[in-house]
């Protein structure tokens, strides 16, 4: 059984477009993932902690035989393949991968809370999902991912990368 889930991606440090590409090329050699769409890319604005370089962002669709469980375990390997170290919340990261939904489902477990919670409240993650998958209703608030964008407050900035 194949499952649809959309992904946020984002990076701030070394080369930040470069990195975001290297992780959907890594995600393109699993056998049990496949991307179905890809947006543009995004140039951000921190958030958080201010101090820190622009940040670069997609999202893509994907479709995959992995739990959310399997799946999230997925992605922090390639994070960590990719040699993300944690450290502060807001800080910089060569890579963030993020499921944001899961066809819908709500899930809230320790290590994994869906639909995500956090991007709501975030232009840096609605404006590239609203190119791939605009129409998604969010299971939660009921409303389209287009609709949602569009009660966000302009700032803080995203602006599409020319030529993405
Ligand atoms: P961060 O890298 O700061 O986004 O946090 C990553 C941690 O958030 C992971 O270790 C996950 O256990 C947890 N997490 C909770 N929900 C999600 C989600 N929907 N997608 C990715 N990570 C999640």
């Amino acid at each position: 059984m194949t499952h649809k889930v959309l992904i946020g991606i984002g990076s701030n440090l070394g080369s930040p477009q470069e990195n975001c590409k290297k992780a959907i090329s890594l995600l393109y050699e699993l056998e049990s993932i496949s991307i179905l769409k890809q947006s543009s890319f995004y140039q951000s604005e921190p958030i958080g902690k201010k101090n820190q370089p622009w940040f670069v962002n997609a999202a893509i669709e994907i479709q995959t035989t992995l739990s959310p469980e399997s799946l999230l375990q997925t992605l922090l390997n390639i994070e960590q393949q990719m040699g993300r170290t944690r450290s502060e919340k807001w800080g910089p990261r060569v890579i963030d991968l993020d499921i944001l939904d899961y066809e819908g489902r709500m899930i809230n477990s320790k290590s994994l809370t869906l639909p995500h919670p956090e991007m709501l409240n975030r232009r840096f993650v609605l404006e590239p999902l609203s190119e791939i998958s605009g129409s998604t209703i969010h299971p939660v608030e009921k409303k389209s991912i287009q609709n949602l964008l569009n009660e966000l407050p302009p700032t803080p900035v995203v602006k599409k990368l020319s030529g993405s």
